[in-house]
């Protein structure tokens, strides 16, 4: 493991603070991180009395070296980030380098250690104050020993739970952690009796090690990627469901976490399975790219942000439903399906005639099409090209406002409320990247999810509203980010006309040499990034270009979507679907936005109509921002397009000098390569 670091104050001031090690579970939870984090393949966690008397956890990982054993029990040491610029990219569990400190002072705390190099050393630690490092025998590995846990702070003793209550939830954790990590062995002793052991095999075994074999046969095993984000793990058939909501564990790039959006997506996909009280059982192993997520948020970690919770909730819930509905795509997406009878689990009465599963799709008779519209072929360069030059001014007029490299996160919002105050909404992305300690709210998430139902209750805001200082604080803080962000982007910015195009790679990414950098940028996620940019400002200004449809698309509905369309005709005649309708039971759409002429109607309106319910909360609007990521990547010249000079040309004019873009989901457009680190492969300099 590399050095452990002190961390200056500018950096540590930056971290969500207020790491408290209030109960056994969480020192467990702490010594096992460290375990993980030290690459242990191996991970043998021992408690005695709850873990009140003895909380023991050895591993097989880097070890400390003798130098470093005493700074590990230092506050703000750790060997995981040395600098601010490192909390953006953080792949360990630990980094704010609390843990050992804070449980060091209320127990006595014996670490011993050894790497791979070094010898084997322990160093004891009485209420915090250390005794002398000596030399033992010993594997490679790190053992850390809590005894007497809280032993000199007798009122946090005192708040306690039985040993029995204790140990229930250190086991909890302990569950926890051998679903997050199938591939670590994991080995679980309450006061010398295994009671848990895992081997390392893999996420079935995992699952069936912590809830049976009984559950792993109830559940699809699903391996998806939509967006750039991934997510593989096991989720309960449409009839498998438990009377809580413990059985559900989300793992955000090996992190437990607790996310609202995430949570909202994968309930809504069951919306139309699950009874009142009936909760879905997952194990969801979720990654996203790093920079759409921010880890950095809430003191206990549970808790992460996301960048953009729309493209998030999006790819959830359209994956989960593709499997739960049986929809032609979700095939792809299943890896096993539940082998045992939908409705046989227990807490599920097994019916006498199995009620028929709503089947997809429930109402729709359409018509029968020659191949799906999803699957046309993308535009070729010269329809493409048309379409460019036909909103050229349309980007060329938005790239002279800000642009801010996540479109809606930071923005700081205002608005008249219809009492005629001035309400405030601050995302909470950008307040904590600033590292402000958060103020938690149960109603964060939905916030975030919501903003404008948000905006819309006055009386919550009102209410809810913390004093006119620290709102002030929060303001200003935010402007700061703002500002900030408005910097880095204008250094992204380039003059274009002091670049020249020096070639390109596989015909798919250009190069442009400016000053003493290379930038090469992807042709196709620039192009796609180009496209939904101005479908996304034409969906906000409703200004969307409709194209009338040479034959009409019907389509069948059940009483309950026809007082759904009905009610929302007008945001969906705004949003550039012509929709009437032609009978009792029967709409027609003559028109269609322009940009998603290429999608599948008939998968779209089911998609829309399959869900009501869940859209009584969620805008249909920003469901279609979705739609747009997928008709601009249909849209855009694919990578591998053989373009021209002209076209090439065209195309980086378009970019107007921003260097800075995202594709739409959240992976670069634009990478910069310094002459000097050219010169540094080569060894011209060191
Ligand atoms: P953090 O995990 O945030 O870095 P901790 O206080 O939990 O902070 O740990 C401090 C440091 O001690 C770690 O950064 C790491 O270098 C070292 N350490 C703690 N536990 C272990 C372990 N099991 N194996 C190797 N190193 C460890
Ligand atoms: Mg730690």
């Amino acid at each position: 493991m590399p050095k452990i670091n002190i961390l200056p104050a500018k950096v540590y001031n930056r971290i969500a603070a207020g790491e408290v090690v209030d109960r056994p579970y969480s020192v467990v939870k702490e010594l096992v991180e460290n375990s993980i984090d030290a690459g242990a393949t191996e991970i043998e966690i021992y408690i005695e009395q709850g873990g009140k008397q003895l909380i023991r956890v050895v591993d097989n990982g880097c070890g400390i070296e003798r130098d470093d054993l005493q700074s590990a029990f230092l506050p703000h040491a750790t060997s995981k980030i040395a600098q601010a610029e490192d909390l953006d990219n953080i792949f360990t569990l630990g980094f704010r380098g609390e843990a050992v400190a804070s449980i060091a002072a209320v127990s006595k705390m014996t670490i011993t250690s050894k790497t791979a190099e070094g010898k084997r050393y322990s160093l004891h630690s009485n209420g915090g104050e250390l005794g002398t490092i000596k030399e033992v025998v010993g594997d490679n590995g790190t053992e850390v020993c809590v005894e007497m846990l809280f032993f000199n702070t007798p009122v946090r003793l005192g708040f306690l739970k039985t040993d029995k209550g204790e140990e229930a939830d250190i086991t909890n954790f302990v569950s926890r952690f051998i679903l997050s990590r199938p591939e670590i062995s994991f080995t679980y002793y309450v006061n010398g009796k295994k009671t848990l052991q895992s081997f390392g095999g893999g996420a079935a075994e995992a699952l069936v090690e912590v809830y049976g074999a009984a559950t792993l046969a109830q559940c699809y095993e699903i391996n998806a990627e939509r967006h750039g984000i991934s997510i593989r793990g096991f989720i309960g058939n449409q009839g498998y469901f438990k009377a809580n909501k413990s059985y559900q564990s989300i793992f955000l790039s090996g992190r437990y976490i607790q996310n609202l959006t995430i949570s909202s997506a994968i309930s809504n996909a069951y919306a139309s399975y699950a009874m009142k009280r009936q909760y879905p059982f997952y194990v969801l192993y979720i990654d996203v790219p790093g920079e759409i997520v921010d880890v950095n948020v809430h003191p206990n970690k549970a808790d992460v942000r996301f960048a953009d919770n729309k493209i998030v909730y999006g790819c959830i819930y359209t994956i989960l439903s593709a499997v739960l509905d049986g929809q032609p795509q979700g095939m792809d997406y299943v890896v096993r399906r539940p082998t045992a009878s939908v409705y046989a689990d227990e807490g599920v009465q097994e019916a006498v005639e199995p009620p028929v599963l709503p089947s997809y799709p429930p109402v729709f008779k359409p018509e029968p099409k020659p191949e799906t519209i999803e699957e046309t072929p993308a535009l070729t360069y010269e329809e493409a090209k048309k379409e460019v030059a036909s909103w050229a001014p349309t980007i060329t007029v938005k790239k002279s406002e800000v642009a801010l490299p996540f479109e809606g996160v930071g923005k700081q919002r205002s608005r008249v409320g219809g009492s005629g105050e001035k309400l405030t909404y601050v995302s909470s992305f950008a307040k904590t990247k600033v590292g402000k300690k958060e103020k938690t709210r149960d109603d964060s998430g939905l916030r975030e999810i919501f903003p404008d139902l948000y905006y819309r209750d006055t009386d919550m805001q009102v209410k809810d509203s913390k004093p006119q200082t620290e709102e002030q604080n929060v303001f200003e803080e935010n402007k700061r980010f703002l500002q900030d962000l408005e910097r880095k982007n204008k250094q992204n910015r380039i003059d274009i006309n002091s670049c020249t195009f020096s070639g390109k790679l596989f015909n798919t990414y250009l190069m442009y040499e400016c000053g003493d950098k290379v930038y090469i940028i992807d042709q196709h996620a620039a192009h796609e990034r180009l496209i939904y940019d101005r479908l996304k400002e034409q969906m906000d200004a409703r200004r969307v270009m409709v194209q009338p449809m040479l034959v009409p698309y019907e389509f069948e509905v059940n009483a309950a979507e026809q007082a759904f369309i009905e009610a929302h005709l007008g945001e969906i005649r705004e949003i550039g679907f012509n929709v009437k309708q032609i009978g009792m039971d029967r709409f027609m759409v003559n028109a269609i936005p322009l940009d998603l002429q290429y999608i599948n109607l008939e998968a779209f309106f089911r998609e829309i109509l399959g869900n009501i319910e869940g859209y009584n909360s969620i805008r249909l609007t920003d469901l279609l921002k979705d739609k747009l990521a997928t008709a601009a990547c249909k849209a855009a010249v694919k990578g591998g397009m053989d373009l021209t000079r002209a076209e090439i040309d065209e195309l980086f004019e378009l970019m107007d000098g921003d260097m800075g873009l995202k594709c739409p989901h959240g992976r670069p457009v634009v990478v910069k390569v310094a002459r000097t680190e050219l010169e540094k492969m080569f060894k011209r300099i060191v």
